[in-house]
């Protein structure tokens, strides 16, 4: 048939061109990491759509990340003269905020709602604790805000949390506050798309059908890290849901292909139920699971490596992975003296590989916590190598840019009182903090919203309040109509922004960010195919483009979307999609983004991000940094099997994103913290196979009796042993030209025992502020370089500076 021997099923093994060409029906594909699942995605939607199983419109299609939504778009636009845009491919949120949008009406949210990002969430709880007496002792701010995005990551609203004591009875009164003062201002945070989007789909049936028989083929990528309400609202869109229970010979809704790895589910921290695998086999009688075996990506010694690391875990699914593309190159192990060292080698590696003809952009950094990536930052910025950093602040996140996009937002939804509170003084205007206190007193009683409120505090702080909301209606007014450039443009003037950050000492980058936003929107108006679609389309719109598009793309026309068009009440409200102001889809945009790609875009950049962030993706060579413990599994983790287990699956993440070569690199102190630490080599090391690794620095070997296995303090010892040896070490290993450090072969020599000065000695039982008590298991250095070993009783073993720590001895 025309369908086999499409081009897009060419370079597919066997299972992959099952799962590709799997009926319709729902179907978990369950594999290794490299091994094609993301392309078995991709290629699957435009097999379908190649043979006119479905229009655009049927599809529906979940990324973990809006890059990974853009990569996919990009290349099946590349695979198919088709409009991508009708497609709903995107992450949860994403998809969300296009449903909310589409249905603002029924969801209860005006047309203009904005979103909060975590950022925003925290301030907006803030305001409200203060606002309420809240002890913020007693009820930290951050505390209740995860406290809140875990109830709605379950599913329950306020008046559905089952609460044990007071302190839950306190928690829950002021989740339903904060509720009430959302939907006062017509905002939303993450978990309130998720949680609102898939109520309005449970509560309301005809909505609930028309999607059900709309999306023909829901398809997940990376699975195994979808939350419980996310894995319900897919089941409520498949028609799994009350539905299906209830018995109703309810719509058959669409099927659903899942791709997951267990080996890589790394997000339970966030709420992500790696069991929502194995209930979707249960609950949707999952006929079809198709392993696939085969790695791609990497070469045989880091994906032995991969192999090996997560047999340690226990609870798997079970899978292997192998590749036919031979062993390649060793993966490289470094031992630093310090952090600074260890930044300084991986600079002058990264020089090296650039001269021999690597692309720095395919060169990645990982390491397992932000906090990591100062020196590492300060070190390439020293020796001007381009550099990117994922995560960390988003660019939309930056004050500066949170102040201008605050202005637009009230330009949009003047009730919007949490970008009010942030701009009302600022630039400082002589509003203080009783004026601002008077007018909440005011709002609150009178219930409307701060920019409402105003008219009524009397006097001087009313007067000043007034000039305020005046300038923000002036804006309003002379903004109707401009171009998105033009909007920010003026604002950014007639806010007093830009006139402030010139006259600020260090403003200068400031004013730059403010120019790059405004970059920002004009790429986000001209790259409309995506940002626009990104946001709302209205269903309308939607049916229109899809109805003219089957038939030009020589698709059986009969495949087309809307069957049958939602009734007139629920159809998507007018207002939305087409006439979204360039404005409102922006700011929503600027919620969802990470504006990554702002500074620095096209750049050749070498790549820095966490392991978390590096999920799905892939790069010729990749540094694994920081691998001790504690670090790296880190120290949360240590005492308990469950977040080990994390932790080595978040190590198999980080070795199978390298292609051609990878580096492994544990330093002997680093400074955390603002303390230096002492940390062992990261335990992960004796789970890999040792002939697969090329030590580059001579291995330590394990000493300690009791042990059991390497110590990195023979190293140290042996530079502080040589009477401030440390520097010289490093400047003789990193001055050698290859920047390669295997020459370095000083002979260990045994650490001094017992340093009498601090008066320890292996044995005594000692007690630390922060670790309790413990047991001093060795002794080393002198003087500043003094160092213990001890077994702590309940966090385990950990080597403390002596100059620093302070320890009591029991
Ligand atoms: P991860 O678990 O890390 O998300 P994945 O299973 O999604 O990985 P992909 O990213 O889809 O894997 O594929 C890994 C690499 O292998 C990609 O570069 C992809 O293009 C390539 N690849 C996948 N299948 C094949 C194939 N049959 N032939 C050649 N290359 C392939
Ligand atoms: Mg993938």
């Amino acid at each position: 048939t025309v369908a086999q021997d499409s081009p897009l099923l060419q370079n597919l093994n066997p299972e992959q061109l099952a799962a590709v060409t799997l009926p319709a029906t729902h179907a978990l594909i369950l594999a290794g990491a490299g091994s094609g699942k993301t392309r078995v995605l991709t290629t699957r939607i435009a097999w379908l759509l190649q043979t006119g199983q479905v229009s655009p419109g049927g599809i529906l299609a979940v990324t973990f990340t809006n890059k990974a939504a853009k990569e996919m778009l990009t290349r099946l636009s590349a695979m198919l003269p088709v409009n991508v845009r009708g497609m709903w491919i995107g992450t949860f949120h994403g998809l969300c905020n296009r449903f909310l949008r589409a249905h603002y009406k029924l969801a209860n949210l005006p047309s203009t709602f904005q979103i909060l990002d975590t950022q925003d969430m925290l301030s907006a709880i803030k305001r409200l604790c203060k606002q309420f007496n809240i002890d913020d002792e007693r009820f930290p701010p951050k505390q209740l805000m995860w406290f809140i995005a875990a109830c709605k990551e379950d599913g329950q609203r306020a008046k559905d949390v089952q609460v044990r004591d007071e302190e839950g009875r306190k928690k829950v009164e002021i989740y339903a506050l904060y509720e009430e003062q959302c939907q006062r201002e017509g905002v939303v945070d993450f978990g309130e798309l998720m949680l609102r989007s898939y109520e309005l789909l449970r509560d309301n049936l005809p909505v609930r059908e028309h999607y059900q028989r709309r999306f023909r083929h829901i398809l997940i990528d990376e699975f195994q890290d979808t939350n419980k309400l996310q894995y319900a609202w897919i089941k409520m869109l498949a028609g799994q849901g009350a539905d299906a229970a209830q018995g109703a010979q309810a719509m058959p809704g669409g099927s659903v292909v899942a791709v997951g790895d267990d080996d890589q589910s790394i997000y339970a921290f966030r709420g992500a139920r790696v069991g929502n695998m194995t209930d979707f086999v249960c609950e949707f009688n999952v006929t079809h699971q198709i392993k696939l075996e085969r790695n791609y990506r990497s070469f045989g010694n880091i994906l032995d490596s991969a192999n090996e690391l997560i047999s340690h875990n226990s609870k798997r699914l079970g899978k292997n992975l192998s590749t036919e593309a031979g062993p390649g190159e060793p993966v490289r192990v470094y031992e630093s003296t310090s952090d600074f060292a260890e930044a300084q080698w991986f600079v002058d590696e990264v020089k090296q590989l650039v001269r021999d003809g690597m692309e720095r952009k395919e060169i990645a950094l990982l390491y397992r916590s932000n906090a990591q990536s100062r020196v590492m930052e300060t070190a390439l910025f020293n020796a001007g190598v381009p550099y990117r950093v994922y995560g960390g602040l988003r660019f939309f996140e930056r004050a500066e840019i949170k102040h201008a996009l605050a202005y637009l937002r009230l330009l949009e939804n003047p009730h919007d009182d949490t970008s009010f509170m942030r701009v009302v003084n600022f630039p400082p205007r002589g509003i203080g903090g009783r004026s601002i206190e008077q007018l909440q007193d005011v709002a609150r009683a009178a219930g409307c919203s701060l920019h409402d409120g105003v008219s009524a505090v009397p006097g001087k702080a009313g007067a000043n309040l007034g000039a305020f909301v005046a300038k923000l209606d002036v804006m309003r007014e002379q903004t109707a109509g401009l171009t998105l450039r033009e909007i920010i443009e003026l604002v950014l003037q007639h806010s007093g922004l830009e006139e402030h950050y010139k006259l600020e000492k260090e403003g200068q980058d400031r004013l730059e960010n403010l120019a790059e936003l405004v970059n920002a929107a004009e790429s986000f108006v001209s790259q409309e195919g995506f940002g626009r679609d990104a946001m709302a389309l209205p269903v309308d719109e939607l049916g229109a483009r899809l109805t003219q598009s089957p038939a030009s793309q020589g698709l059986d026309p009969s495949a087309s979307l809307l069957d049958e068009p939602l009734p007139e009440a629920l159809a998507p409200d007018a207002e939305t999609g087409e006439t979204l102001s360039p404005l409102a889809a922006f700011l929503t945009h600027a919620a969802l983004e990470s504006g990554d790609n702002q500074a620095q875009a096209g750049q050749d950049a070498v790549q820095l991000m966490t392991v978390h962030s590096s999920k799905g993706l892939e790069f010729d060579c990749v540094f694994i940094t920081g691998l001790e413990d504690g670090v790296f599994p880190h120290e949360n983790s240590l005492s308990d099997h469950g977040g080990i287990e994390e932790e080595r699956r978040l190590m198999y993440v980080a070795i199978t994103r390298a292609r051609k070569r990878l580096y492994l690199s544990h330093s002997q102190t680093r400074m955390l913290h603002g303390q230096t630490r002492y940390n062992l080599r990261s335990r992960f090391f004796d789970e890999l196979p040792e002939s697969a690794l090329k030590w580059i620095t001579p291995k330590n070997q394990g000493f300690a009796p009791g042990l059991g296995r390497g110590s990195n303090a023979w190293g140290d010892a042996t530079n502080s042993g040589a009477g401030g040896g440390r520097k010289d070490w490093a400047s003789s290993v990193f001055s050698s030209k290859t920047g390669s450090a295997e020459r370095f072969a000083s002979p260990p020599v045994p650490p001094q025992k017992n340093a009498p000065s601090h008066g320890l000695k292996s044995g005594m039982e000692v007690f630390h502020a922060k670790f309790g008590e413990g047991k001093v298991m060795m002794l080393e250095g002198s003087g500043d370089d003094a160092r213990a070993q001890i077994n702590f009783t309940r966090h385990g073993v950990k080597w403390l500076a002596l100059s620093v720590a302070k320890l009591t001895v029991v």
